[in-house]
């Protein structure tokens, strides 16, 4: 099942966001299901309320995709289908292309130790008001420097954990998507020149982890203007999408909707205003987000 957020025009306020059962090239509006979401009061409980009511909502949106309205895709605008993660988890130095890339170029290492591994780096977190849907635009905050995009396979975490066992964990994934770890290179710590407003996007979509038995096999390709950049697989992670969940976990807990972007490829390079990125994985599918500046219109 793949299950998108989604607005009729990119300016609605939050409280008109729809809930999107994707077939095809069609969305249908099942957002009746919502109604399976009990209300909360304050304060409320960590987590997203969708994906910790992912199975009452899904059985519902069943029972709904008979009578529910048709939209074609490109006429409505994707929000990230998790509106409320607690952490957005981030996997640096993941791959080994992109480790040695990262050696060789002083524009993506700014004088850190590449000779070090993710066991010594550890993870990092981006501010989840970061987070976008690819029907919204990557605003760059500083233009004039060199912003990168890195694109990630994203693990949408289901249930609440904590010290999880890498044999357990794909019982805690909800599913996946596609994120992109927008990144302003530079001396600065990971967590802060990786957290402006629209630097994380998530899409299009929620596909649920029944779909994706294996997600440590799946390609995946970034183009900017129709180049291809960055073209690789998920097989070749250095810490697989269980070791992440078990790396985090040994750490902190998760909580329903929070993300896991698992680290990015090598054939990270700078984007512009005025750019359009397409992103696509295997088994999740494609979006494309237009970059623009913070001041644009
Ligand atoms: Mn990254």
């Amino acid at each position: 099942m793949k299950l998108c957020r989604f607005v009729y025009d990119q300016q609605a306020p939050l409280g008109a966001d729809r809930l999107g059962l994707v077939e095809g090239d069609e969305v249908l509006d099942v957002s009746g299901a919502l109604e399976a979401i009990p209300a909360q009061r304050w304060p409320i409980a960590p987590g997203d309320p969708l994906i910790m009511n992912l199975e009452r909502v899904t059985a519902r949106v069943h029972a709904l995709t008979a009578s529910a309205p048709r939209h074609q895709l490109s006429a409505v605008k994707l929000r990230s289908p998790v509106a409320n993660p607690t952490k957005i988890v981030n996997a640096p130095i993941n791959y080994q292309a992109h480790i040695d890339e990262a050696k060789t170029d002083q524009g993506i290492a700014h004088g850190r130790d590449m000779s070090k591994g993710i066991w010594d780096w550890g993870l990092f977190l981006k501010a989840t008001s970061a987070l976008i849907g690819p029907g919204e635009d990557i605003r760059l905050r500083f233009p004039q420097r060199r912003n990168d995009h890195e694109i990630e396979l994203a693990v949408i975490i289901g249930k609440q954990c904590n010290h999880v066992k890498k044999e357990d964990a794909l019982q805690y994934v909800a599913g996946y998507a596609i994120g992109l770890d927008m990144t302003i290179r530079g001396p600065e710590l990971q967590c802060f020149r990786k957290s402006p407003d629209t630097y994380a996007v998530c899409g299009p979509w929620l596909v649920t982890k029944d779909e994706i038995p294996e997600p440590n096999n799946l390609d995946l390709s970034l183009r900017v203007n129709g180049e291809l950049r960055q073209h690789s697989n998920t097989k070749r992670l250095v810490y697989n999408v269980e070791r992440l969940i078990e790396y985090a976990t040994s750490f902190y807990t998760l909580h329903p909707g929070d993300l896991i972007f698992t680290g990015t490829p090598e054939g990270v390079g700078p984007v512009q205003p005025g750019d359009l990125i397409s992103a696509e994985i295997e088994r999740i599918g494609r979006f494309e987000i237009r970059v623009a500046d913070t001041y644009d219109q």
